[in-house]
């Protein structure tokens, strides 16, 4: 099977799809991941049916695979904060709707902070917002993402992560997304990703594992920082990375760059370059600035 690499790219509201899916061809591509809004807002312009099918269209042209291309949710929605739970229930099934209407299926989510709540009362509350959210109707997988633990960000042990999905009840419509910079930030040693992957599968269940995020990290293990770097620049380093992306338990699962942009510029052609070559580019911030 071959590599299913992608990266985060935009989605604007006068191209919507169509752009995302040109703009991943762009980068040589096979997947990608997009916003439907900004992530900080509820600004949402209604999805245009028309663009959906010229970008499923080019999609289908260029062997894009729809089960591979993944949505993430806006990050003002935090679950772990009952104060607006009302808001977050219907913010989150609004967005499931408009990631069900554009026929994408797996939809990131961060489980959430609890500002203050406490870890117990902040897990409690994401539960109870999934299970008032989902219903046995709901076509999407909310893939909930590792977290760096950065301030009282949860989702940052596996042990979390499997607390919050012992109590959703449609537990078939959950999955789990791992993010690179995420786990070294939260003290996760990724130069023995065997054996994270071994702690996962006993905790969680490698079954739960729907898409990883490809991202160096600007910070030491353990730091709970959450700054990505480009691939090869950061602390993971090149060779880490690489082990990941072409893990043999990994196949089929859709790897998503979320790498920063260099002067203005998306890295995401050259390091999808790179990483196909399995080769580090000395001149990688060169070539991107080129
Ligand atoms: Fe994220
Ligand atoms: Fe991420
Ligand atoms: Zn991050």
């Amino acid at each position: 099977m071959d590599l299913i690499i992608g990266s985060h790219v935009s989605f604007k509201k006068d191209t919507q799809l169509l752009g995302s899916v040109e703009e991943t061809l762009g980068y040589n591509a096979n997947t990608f991941m997009f916003y439907t809004g900004a992530p900080q807002n509820t600004a949402r312009v209604p999805i245009d049916n028309d663009l959906t099918l010229k970008g499923l269209k080019l999609m289908e042209e260029n062997n894009i695979d729809i089960k591979n291309v993944v949505v993430h949710a806006p990050y003002i929605i935090n679950l772990a904060n009952s104060n607006n739970f009302d808001f977050n229930v219907r913010f989150l099934k609004e967005e499931i709707d408009r990631v069900e209407s554009l026929g994408v299926d797996k939809l990131v989510l961060h489980p959430g902070s609890h500002v203050g709540f406490g870890v117990d009362v902040g897990i409690q509350n994401i539960i109870d917002s999934l299970n008032t959210a989902l219903s046995p109707d709901t076509k999407v997988t909310i893939c909930l993402e590792t977290m760096a633990g950065k301030g009282s960000e949860l989702g940052k042990t596996f042990e979390e992560i499997k607390t919050i999905i012992d109590g959703v009840k449609y537990k078939d419509k959950i999955g789990v997304c791992m993010d690179t910079c995420h786990l070294n930030d939260a003290g996760y040693d990724l130069s023995d990703f065997d054996l994270i992957l071994d702690e996962f599968d006993e905790l969680v269940g490698l079954d739960y594992l729907k898409v990883i995020h490809i991202n160096d990290s600007k910070n030491i293990m353990g730091a709970h920082k959450d700054r990505h770097d480009n691939v090869g620049i950061g602390n993971i380093g090149f060779d880490n990375l690489i082990k990941i992306i072409y893990h043999d338990k990994l196949k089929g699962i859709p790897k998503i760059l979320e790498t920063p942009y260099v002067e203005q510029n998306p890295p995401y052609k050259e390091e999808i370059e790179m990483i196909r070559n399995k080769t580090f580019n000395e001149k990688l911030i060169e070539n991107i600035l080129k």
